[in-house]
């Protein structure tokens, strides 16, 4: 059998783009490969649940604009399909007088990317929408909301496989060859011939990207996301989606308070180097990830940068204390035990060979292959706009003909 297109990665970048291939081309035959044993098992199934407006991206980038058109197509599909979503706003807060410039410039921003009501406001309009916030003045997001990322991946896999897709579980892709106008991929035991590969492999884009000969300048480093969660008898401390200004050294949001679609409110996440891509616990190790992360000149000028910033992290990660003291500059009321432990979820930040983060989604196009070797937050809000994206790539440097 010699499919059409193959996609790896089940997330929602990969799901996004073979539901968006399928709307493209009806016919043809879409494969979609996972190591794991379900969708959304990584940074989709682990991440904070936000719809992002897109009020913080650089005009222009295609962070913003994906941003705010893949959140407009997110949410009229989840209406749609029934995945549980709610538009329900947030606030991005300056504590005091000295974060107040950088508020307004956030707000700049996001005139700029054209995000709808947008509003700044002062305490007195802040107390009214998060009475617990502790705050000089805010910006109000009212078109951001939360979402269940898993269930809009489980809805994209339903909607593909009613066509002509077809997704295969715990099928790790080890290999990639161009042979002639095919490309075979070994996974799982088996080998796949397919006319155009995507690699969407979130943690491991990199890894796919070198299976196949591509041996980008960026790699992958995981930054891990620590989250607790408010016990129920402290969730009225917040209504819904309530956030500090950002460090704009770095593509993290800062700790903030989620209302969770499926219900719960989770605090964090913070962000500390992670010594395995997908090693989810406080001591997670892998040798072989950890050395080859160790041996990229780029993570030791990252780390030399930002040793100060990433220490901070550490203590915030090893002491409930002390992540509970960042947390109560939001909402001084919180204490150490309102709060229990929840999953924590790993980030794959692209950092370049001179220690920049590469803050924008990063796609490369190569013969019948296109790889996703960045995408970041908020690719979980844009992964419908991401799909087109890609759609728009096939279109442009591939001559697709249906498979026999
Ligand atoms: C802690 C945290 C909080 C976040 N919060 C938000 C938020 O609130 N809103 C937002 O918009 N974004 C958020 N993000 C970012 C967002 O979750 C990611 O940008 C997005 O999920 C990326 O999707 P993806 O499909 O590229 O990657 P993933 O979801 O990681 O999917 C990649 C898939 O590829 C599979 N794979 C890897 N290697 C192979 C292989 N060799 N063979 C087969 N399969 C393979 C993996 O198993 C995985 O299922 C957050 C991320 C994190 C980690």
């Amino acid at each position: 059998m010699m499919y059409d297109f193959t996609i790896v990665g089940a997330g929602i970048v990969g799901l996004s783009t073979a539901y968006k291939l399928s709307l493209k081309y009806p016919e043809a035959r879409i494969l979609v490969v996972e190591k794991e044993n379900k969708v959304a098992a990584h940074q989709t199934g682990k991440n904070s649940g936000v719809i992002h407006s897109g009020i913080y991206y650089k005009p222009g980038s295609y962070k913003a604009k994906n941003c705010v058109d893949g959140r407009h197509q997110l949410v009229d599909f989840c209406k749609k399909h029934g995945v549980a979503i709610e538009i329900c706003g947030k606030v991005i807060v300056a504590a005091d007088e000295s974060e107040v410039p950088k508020l307004k410039e956030i707000y700049e921003r996001g005139l700029q990317n054209e995000i709808e009501g947008i509003e700044l406001i002062d305490a007195d309009r802040l107390n009214e929408l998060e009475p617990y916030v502790q705050g000089v003045a805010a910006i109000h997001v009212p078109c951001s909301g939360i979402v269940d990322y898993a269930g809009m991946c489980r809805k994209l896999m339903g909607l593909l496989e009613e066509g002509n897709g077809e997704v295969r579980f715990n099928s790790a892709v080890s290999n990639i060859s161009n042979k002639g106008d095919e490309v075979v991929i070994e996974a799982g035991g088996d080998k796949i011939s397919t006319r155009f590969l995507i690699n969407c492999a979130g943690l491991y884009s990199d890894h796919v990207a070198r299976f196949a000969g591509i041996h980008s300048p960026v790699k992958i480093v995981p930054f891990k996301g620590e989250y607790y969660e408010l016990k129920p008898e402290a969730e009225y401390l917040v209504n819904d989606l309530i956030y500090p200004l950002p460090n704009p050294e770095f593509p993290f949001l800062g700790v903030h308070f989620t209302r969770m679609a499926l219900g719960g409110i989770e605090c964090g996440p913070n962000a500390v180097f992670a010594f395995k891509r997908e090693g989810y616990k406080k001591l997670s190790f892998n040798l072989k990830e950890t050395t080859e992360t160790f041996n990229f000149p780029g993570f030791w000028k990252m780390a030399k940068e930002h040793w100060r910033m990433g220490l901070d992290e550490y203590k915030r990660s090893f002491s409930k204390k002390a992540f509970v003291k960042g947390l109560q500059k939001l909402i001084p009321d919180v204490r150490e035990e309102h709060l229990k432990v929840s999953p924590a979820g790993i980030r794959a930040m692209a950092l370049q060979p001179n220690g920049e983060i590469l803050d924008d989604f990063y796609f490369e196009v190569v013969d019948r292959q296109i790889h996703v070797l960045n995408a970041p937050s908020p690719a979980a809000t844009a992964g419908l706009a991401i799909g087109d994206e890609i759609v728009k790539r096939v279109e442009a440097n591939f001559t697709f003909q249906q498979s026999a």
